[in-house]
């Protein structure tokens, strides 16, 4: 079943992504070369708890961290490490927190300096194809033409989306139904309706699709060794679109570039 959030329930939501959309956008400055992504995550965890709340992350199924910190070819669930970030590194960072009760999640991810042309391209695909999902979650669409939106864009700019992870709706636990992948057709799966609360979060692979979870059991990494970007928001559904809950005033200007750019 996936519920629907009273007026309450949505603002508590709106408070801890609101929370996590702020960290995220510290994190993001604090991102440069020389910094390890263990410096990362402990400003993420003080961050956090400073503000009452609590990593959802660290414990889960025994994820040892505040955030999933994925470096270049990694795709997803990096561990954080004492490796420091790299001038040309892109860095994929994502977290979630608890706050009374509520679940925040959202992912970005970041140049480290001057990166490649493919690099940049990478990264503004993926965040390109999640505000393509967004705009596709209204009251009435189907869960499926969520991920169908993604697909085509990134397919017509010849990456791939990767097929092992999903979004999913979130609330009162981290993963809630519906699973929402990043692929198509549309027009399947439940109907989207007002005060559903979704993490939307596109990986893009700027090689083909294929991924291999590493040894330590967590980092999943493209088996081609190809460059790998995640960008995730955590939305609500409301009367005629959607209310992005992670979204800060500190990227709004360039969501309202991007959703622009979808119509
Ligand atoms: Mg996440
Ligand atoms: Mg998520």
């Amino acid at each position: 079943m996936i519920v629907c959030r009273s007026r309450a329930e949505i603002e508590a939501l709106r408070a801890v992504n609101q929370l996590v959309g702020d960290v995220l956008g510290e994190l993001c400055e604090l991102a440069v070369a020389g910094v390890t992504t263990l410096d990362l995550d402990r400003a993420a965890e003080e961050r956090v708890r400073a503000a009452g709340a609590v990593p959802a992350f660290k414990g889960y199924h025994g994820f040892p961290a505040t955030i999933c910190a994925s470096v270049n070819e990694q795709v997803v669930h990096g561990i954080p490490s004492t490796r420091p970030l790299r001038e040309g590194d892109i860095l994929s960072i994502d977290m979630g927190a608890v706050l009374d009760g509520f679940y925040g999640d959202s992912a970005v991810t970041v140049p480290i300096g001057r990166v490649s042309g493919e690099a940049d391209r990478l990264l503004r695909v993926t965040e390109e194809a999640l505000f393509r999902g967004i705009d596709a979650v209204k009251p009435g669409a189907r869960v499926s033409d969520i991920g169908a939106a993604v697909q085509a864009h990134v397919e017509a700019q010849g990456m791939s989306v990767v097929r092992e992870f999903v979004g999913h709706g979130i609330g009162t636990s981290l993963h809630e139904e519906p699973q929402i992948a990043n692929y198509g057709p549309g027009g399947r799966g439940p109907r989207l309706a007002e005060g559903m609360v979704l993490a939307i979060e596109p990986m893009v692979n700027a090689g083909r699709a294929g991924v291999k979870v590493l040894d330590d059991g967590w980092t999943a990494v493209t088996r081609d060794g190809s460059l790998s970007a995640h960008f995730e928001h955590t939305v609500v559904v409301t009367g005629d679109g959607t209310e992005i809950l992670t979204l800060t005033a500190r990227r709004a200007a360039r969501a309202r570039e991007l959703m622009s750019a979808v119509h």
